[in-house]
């Protein structure tokens, strides 16, 4: 490369390209082979929501354990009731009764029925199970006769109303794989097995810090010049959202000393999640500590909003003075841009999908739908532009409406959106009426999609 450079270019000095600009996709593969499953960890079930199956799960058991009725009526022999009907009932003796939760001792023999209920074993001898509306049970009862007999008045097949033992599960069969994300279907799956706990990945932890001397906590009151720190809470709130655990350092100033004691803090995380002080060009006490406690990389991104992005392995310095002196493991660093809606988008773009990744997710993206814009998104400098869009669904047709201005610093209208639409890197302009795909950033019931 540099020999190339020097044998065609050593007169063209000058740098004619303003900036060596990373597309999206490269970014993102770059950042992408950091990020792999982390350990498993064993916890009760219901803790367990969210989170990925770390190992496959077989059955213990057959469910359900016994052949039971799934109706309340007569267990019967198949054999004693063929050819029953309205005008010629077949009528059998009942010998006893079984409620859910017990198991018959008797035995259905020819001629015999025993009462059942929903649920409860279908006793030896019997094959098939007659609802009570099938039965004259209820004038039975009305004309205060007993119910020592029964009159069978319908012709069923046999098993009909009885649900085999292993229908839904045979024992030893396979029935959660490895990397099945656990909804509530799975907790209740796990617990038809009897399973009290789960092993499952664990959550990353990801450290959220937030630069600049301009920052003002939440509760202090605002001087002049002074901004309230909402990346720190807009950031925290997105890794909670992606499945990770936020651990919120605060605010570093911008001076050496304050930024070196924040990362002293880090230790233990999985992943570092910094905004502000990482454009290009400026001069940036951020830039300097993390180019001094780490191998960082400060690119910019092809896209619009958040074009700078830095990302890299910080060293655990915090780890080498423990007390054995072993250095920590290094921790990936992904520094946001400032403006708010850049460090939300370029969370979403990179820190999402990293977090999903190491929560052992399959699939990292959000879900993409193509729609109808129905406003202009103009890009003037051939970057991949995401804008902020309101999607609705009209006659089975997504419509995405932009959300009003789109500078990086409106997070307003990050709040409006539930989308991001593209517009891409070589294209001057999306016109309203074409054709967008547009990230959908949430699929909720306070939405009508
Ligand atoms: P910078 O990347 O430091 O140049 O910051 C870009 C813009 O983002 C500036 O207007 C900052 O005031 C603003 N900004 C930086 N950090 C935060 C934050 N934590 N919360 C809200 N705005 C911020
Ligand atoms: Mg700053």
């Amino acid at each position: 490369m540099q020999t190339h450079h020097h044998h065609h270019h050593q007169e063209h000095e000058h740098r004619h390209i303003d900036e060596d600009m990373l597309s999206v996709e490269e970014a993102y593969r770059q950042i992408m082979a950091c990020f792999g499953p982390l350990e498993p960890e064993e916890k009760p079930l219901l803790e367990c929501l969210g989170q990925t199956l770390a190992a496959e799960i077989r059955s213990p058991l057959a469910l359900p354990p016994l052949a039971n009725s799934g109706m309340d009526g007569y267990a019967v022999r198949r054999a004693d009731i063929g050819g029953a009907g309205e005008a010629q009932p077949r009528r059998l003796q009942v010998i006893g009764l079984v409620a859910a939760g017990q198991v018959s001792t008797q035995t259905v023999a020819s001629g015999t029925a025993i009462r059942i209920m929903t649920g409860a074993p279908v006793p030896a001898g019997a094959d098939t199970v007659v609802p009570f509306e099938e039965t004259d049970e209820v004038e039975r009862r009305a004309a205060g006769r007993t119910l020592d007999e029964i009159d069978i008045r319908a012709d069923l097949p046999v098993g009909c109303n009885v649900r085999p033992a292993g229908e839904d599960v045979q024992p030893g069969q396979l029935v959660l794989e490895a990397g099945t994300v656990i909804r509530p279907a799975e907790i209740g799956v796990m617990a038809s097995l009897g399973l009290e706990r789960a092993r499952v990945i664990r959550r990353p932890l990801v450290s959220v810090l937030s630069t600049g001397d301009e920052l003002e906590s939440l509760g202090q009151p605002l001087a002049g010049g002074k901004i309230y720190d909402s990346n720190g809470f807009s950031v925290a709130a997105s890794i909670i959202a992606a499945g990770g655990r936020p651990q919120t350092l605060g605010i570093a100033r911008d001076n050496l000393a304050d930024m070196r004691r924040k990362l002293e803090q880090v230790a233990g995380s999985d992943l570092l999640v910094t905004s502000a002080g990482v454009s290009k060009g400026d001069y940036d006490v951020v830039k300097d500590v993390l180019t001094e406690r780490g191998d960082i990389n400060f690119w910019s991104v092809r896209m619009r909003p958040a074009k700078p992005l830095a990302f890299g392995m910080l060293r655990d310095d915090a780890g080498a003075a423990d007390m054995d002196g072993t250095p920590g493991k290094p921790i990936p660093l992904m520094g946001l841009p400032g403006n708010p809606v850049s460090a939300m988008v370029a969370f979403e773009m990179f820190a999402r999908p990293a977090i999903r990744a190491m929560l052992g997710r399959q699939r990292l993206a959000r879900p993409v739908v193509e729609g109808t814009l129905t406003g202009p998104i103009r890009n003037t400098d051939g970057r991949r532009v995401f804008a902020r869009v309101e999607v609705a669904r009209q006659n089975g047709v997504f419509y995405a409406n932009p959300t009003g201005p789109q500078g990086s610093n409106i997070l307003t209208s990050m709040s409006r959106a539930n989308g991001l639409a593209v517009c891409p890197e070589d294209l001057p302009v999306k016109e309203a009426g074409e054709r967008v795909s547009i990230i959908m950033l949430d699929w909720n019931e306070e939405v009508d999609l």
